[in-house]
């Protein structure tokens, strides 16, 4: 039996233009489940996790307006509730459909720490925009108070930017790999995880966001998986993305995708960490990672579509 690790990226459950209701992210996640639910009916072994930054960004939302009548809960704390609410849809909705296709299977969120290193570069660099878009006064009241904020005058705002550092370990591995043995699709490491420092009196949590494909590669590799597949907006990976001699990416080795990344075809913010994710995963000893949309997850695992890593 296979075991693959599926990563949902942020449009299976929250669309752009959107505002976030429960039905909207219900409905989406429903779609999602009808995917994973073919892979499990298929003979996949599944572990998944997802991303949360609208969710998060709602959470932040939330806590800015509530305050200070309800205290502001510090980002680990905020990335721990995405968790237990996008785990929670995933759970009821994957239940459900397989329950329609008459399987019955334990469906378990772990709420995930990921140790990252506290002396990792990107702790002097923030570079994560996150929440709300705060105007110039209020981004530097902030900024006194110790925040990083960053102008995005695309869209007319300042913005809170945070560290985005590298994922070491998935805390919780022994527990998901458990998990996994007994037969229970497990749903972890959601929103990247909750990156959390070691010290000498035990785990904290830090104020960062950990990139859900880099995290979700390490959970792949730490659980033994044999493939990464790796759910995005579109169908494939393309060279020359977005440009009159743009070329998709069937199947392509190791060595050829880092040749690829190197050369800057694959957007920092988007596709580039999908790519690295791919190419980490096959270089730790996985055997494929693909990358492709959700509504083709099931063709692309046949060969037909999307974009193959081997090494
Ligand atoms: P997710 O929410 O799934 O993480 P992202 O928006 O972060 O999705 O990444 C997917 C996006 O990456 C695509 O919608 C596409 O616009 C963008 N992208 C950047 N470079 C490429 C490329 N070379 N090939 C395909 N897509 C690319
Ligand atoms: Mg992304």
């Amino acid at each position: 039996m296979k075991k693959i690790v599926v990563a949902l990226g942020g449009n299976a459950i929250l669309q752009a233009g959107q505002k976030g209701t429960a039905e909207e992210q219900l409905a989406n996640v429903r779609l999602a489940a009808e995917q994973i639910a073919q892979l499990v009916i298929a003979g996949y072994q599944v572990v998944l996790t997802h991303g949360n930054g609208p969710q998060v960004g709602n959470i932040l939302l939330q806590n800015a307006a509530a305050s200070p009548a309800v205290p502001a809960m510090p980002l680990d704390i905020c990335g721990a509730e995405s968790q237990g609410f996008i785990g929670y849809m995933l759970q009821q909705s994957l239940t459900n459909t397989l329950w329609e296709r008459g399987m019955s299977k334990p469906v378990v969120t772990v709420v995930t720490q990921v140790v990252v290193d506290a002396n990792d570069p990107a702790f002097s660099k923030p570079a994560k925009p996150i929440g709300p878009f705060y105007p110039k006064e209020e981004a530097e009241k902030l900024m006194a108070e110790g925040l990083a904020m960053q102008e995005d005058r695309a869209r007319g705002g300042w913005r809170r930017i945070v560290p985005s550092p590298q994922p070491l370990r998935i805390w919780e591995r022994e527990a998901i790999i458990s998990l996994i043995d007994s037969g229970a699709i497990v749903i972890a490491s959601g929103g990247g995880g909750i990156p959390v420092v070691e010290t000498p009196t035990g785990l904290r949590g830090v104020e960062a966001v950990i990139d859900k494909d880099l995290a979700g590669q390490r959970l792949a590799n730490d659980v033994g998986a044999d493939l990464l597949l790796i759910l995005t907006d579109v169908e494939a990976v393309a060279v020359n993305w977005g440009q009159p001699n743009q070329r998709w990416l069937s199947a392509v080795r190791l060595d050829e995708a880092r040749a690829y990344q190197a050369e800057g075809h694959f957007l920092a913010g988007s596709m580039g960490p999908k790519v690295a994710a791919a190419c980490n995963f096959i270089e730790a000893g996985g055997e494929m990672a693909i990358i492709t949309s959700l509504q083709t997850a099931t063709e692309a695992l046949a060969g037909k579509t999307g974009t193959r890593f081997t090494r």
